[in-house]
């Protein structure tokens, strides 16, 4: 195996263990917040969170950060986990910031008793206002002194059926003149009535992210607490706020003492999609897209349904790395790893996309023969199946040319080809319907020269796929291209709407496969000879196969 250097965050694990912290004890979560479906870059995350506990003999919790009930339900909870399953990796516990809602209100509550936080009744767009830059201080509430007693009973009162949304909220007094925006008394709490999936109408009054996450490491005692790039200015406050926790608990604070420690990395930004969730759930619900796991979307079960291996997602956030600084990743290079991987895992059928007839004249009417098709060259021990041949075959349409240039090594009148897995044929003409186009070809076949035979070892150039036309089914094909037209859609201008390629699937209802890929299900890694990887879609029946183009056999993008 080869030696990768350190990541960074494995070098600041490492010099944690090293320097005895914790003792040596790692533990990390994954902490995503249940209103969407995961997306490639929750990938990179997840294999940072789960990898750095696989390494470090720690582990992993999966929480729920489920504090805004307004966004989130079970749906997103549970496929959350069956996403992070296929992924491969394993939490030890499933945790949920709900949890600690008790918790948490008990810490703000002995905040406004030490004077440390109030209840400020003025609008959203006016403590805005007052919030100043980074470079002017800003302007102290007019709520900012009220009494304690005051600002207890009405953050009792903010936790009724009766606090009206937005009316009131929770801040933390901490220092309207710092440079870090974040400290300007930021929202502790807020009112909302949408019943939560898990608490129901137990409470009205929300934590913030800023006031449940850290905290939340806290409870669990999380050693590393791995986000991403923009919650570096908010490091301070969460470091600030498990201070307080601390003072409440009346713990010091040594080196020894426990505390969770946030460490920042580069999001994953990829070309020609979107990975914000509020984007994700507008192509969604605006029928833009046909649901969370179309195939053209950048989310886990999207990719799972397109015909993505687990282990090529792996590999290629493997190979983009962590660093301190955003980039926008080619999408290029994740169908690399794509392809790479399913050149190991697929099985080879056969299926032609745009049929012509094609007749073997000097085959028997009504014969048939058993030809045997390896099922992947790259690994014997995945053996063979049979294809059936005869005298009536489809062939691509594009494989054949009447009037061919030299260079042109499929199928022309005088010329032989291979079928694959089956004769050398030499082709003898074609038939045309009135408007010109071709309806037929025909050719001759060579009796010895099945693979084996005498007659197998010339040298022929080309060799084409078929499937036997009464030996084959009828099946759609799903082929998709790049969901917008642009590199980086959130860097422009436009809404985002505007910039989707309105021909990112193209459907092809008049394809032909093979029996035996006919059979294959969701989950089977296939390759078509010659044109590309393929999965059986979740709508396929046995009456009518779909199959989607998971991508291409080589990158044709670059044009
Ligand atoms: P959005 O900003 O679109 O709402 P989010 O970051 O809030 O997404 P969460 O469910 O909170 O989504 O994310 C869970 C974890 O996944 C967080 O630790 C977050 O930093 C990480 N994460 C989210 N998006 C990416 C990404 N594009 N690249 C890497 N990590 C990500
Ligand atoms: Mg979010
Ligand atoms: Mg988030």
């Amino acid at each position: 195996e080869e030696k990768k250097s350190l990541s960074f965050v494995e070098q600041l694990v490492e010099k944690d263990i090293s320097e005895g912290k914790n003792a040596g004890k790692i533990q990390t979560r994954f902490p995503p917040e249940p209103n969407g479906y995961l997306h490639i870059g929750h990938a990179k995350a997840i294999c940072m969170d789960f990898g750095i506990a696989e390494k470090y003999n720690g582990t992993c919790n999966l929480r729920f950060d489920d504090t805004n009930p307004s966004k989130e339900n079970n749906e997103y909870v549970e496929n959350i986990q069956s996403d992070i399953e296929w992924l491969g990796f394993h939490w030890a516990n499933i945790y949920y910031a709900s949890d600690y809602f008790q918790k948490l209100w008990d810490f703000a509550v002995w905040m406004i008793k030490k004077g440390m936080a109030y209840v400020d009744e003025q609008t959203s767009e006016q403590i805005a206002a007052q919030k100043g830059t980074p470079t002017e201080a800003g302007k102290p509430s007019p709520f900012r002194d009220r009494p304690i007693e005051e600002s207890l009973e009405l953050f009792y009162k903010m936790n009724t059926a009766e606090a009206v949304e937005g009316s009131m909220v929770l801040r933390a007094k901490l220092d309207m003149a710092n440079p870090n925006m974040h400290f300007r008394d930021p929202i502790m709490y807020r009112i909302i009535h949408t019943p939560h999936h898990r608490t129901g109408t137990t409470w009205h009054a929300y934590p913030m992210y800023d006031f449940a996450h850290g905290q939340s490491d806290y409870f669990e005692g999380v050693t590393h607490s791995i986000c991403t790039l923009e919650f570096v200015p908010h490091r301070p406050l969460y470091d600030k706020f498990i201070d307080f926790l601390k003072e409440m608990n009346g713990e010091g604070d040594n080196l020894n003492d426990f505390r969770p420690r946030q460490i920042e990395f580069n999001r994953l930004n990829m070309t020609y999609t979107v990975m914000s969730k509020r984007k994700l759930h507008a192509l969604v619900t605006e029928g833009k897209v046909n649901g969370w796991d179309d195939p053209r979307m950048p989310t886990i079960c999207g990719m799972r349904r397109r015909g993505y291996s687990p282990q090529s997602i792996r590999k290629f956030i493997d190979s983009i790395g962590y660093t301190k600084f955003d980039a926008l990743n080619d999408v290029a290079l994740l169908e690399a790893a794509v392809r790479e991987d399913l050149n190991m895992r697929s099985t080879r059928v056969s299926a032609v996309l745009n049929p012509v007839k094609l007749v073997i004249t000097n085959y028997p009417e009504g014969q048939t023969e058993e030809m045997v098709s390896v099922n992947n060259p790259e690994n014997e021990a995945d053996g063979t199946h049979t294809i059936t041949f005869s005298k009536n075959l489809w062939i691509e349409r594009d494989d054949f040319m009447e009037d061919a240039p030299k260079k042109f090594f499929r199928m022309t009148p005088g010329k032989e080809v291979r079928l694959k897995n089956a004769y050398i044929v030499k082709c003898t003409g074609c038939t045309k319907d009135a408007d010109g186009n071709i309806t037929e070809i025909q050719a001759e076949y060579d009796p010895i020269s099945k693979s084996g035979m005498e007659g197998a070892n010339r040298k022929v150039k080309g060799t084409l796929h078929w499937v036997s036309a009464d030996h084959c089914k009828k099946a759609e094909v799903r082929v998709y291209d790049r969901l917008f037209n642009v590199e980086n859609p959130s860097a422009e201008a436009a809404d985002f709407r505007e910039l989707l390629n309105p021909d990112s699937l193209q459907v092809i209802s008049n394809c032909y496969i093979e029996e035996y890929a006919a059979q294959k299900q969701p989950g089977d890694y296939l390759q078509f000879q010659r044109i590309g990887y393929f999965m059986a879609d979740k709508d396929s029946t046995n009456e009518h196969p779909v199959f989607n183009k998971t991508v291409g056999l080589k990158d044709t993008w670059a044009k």
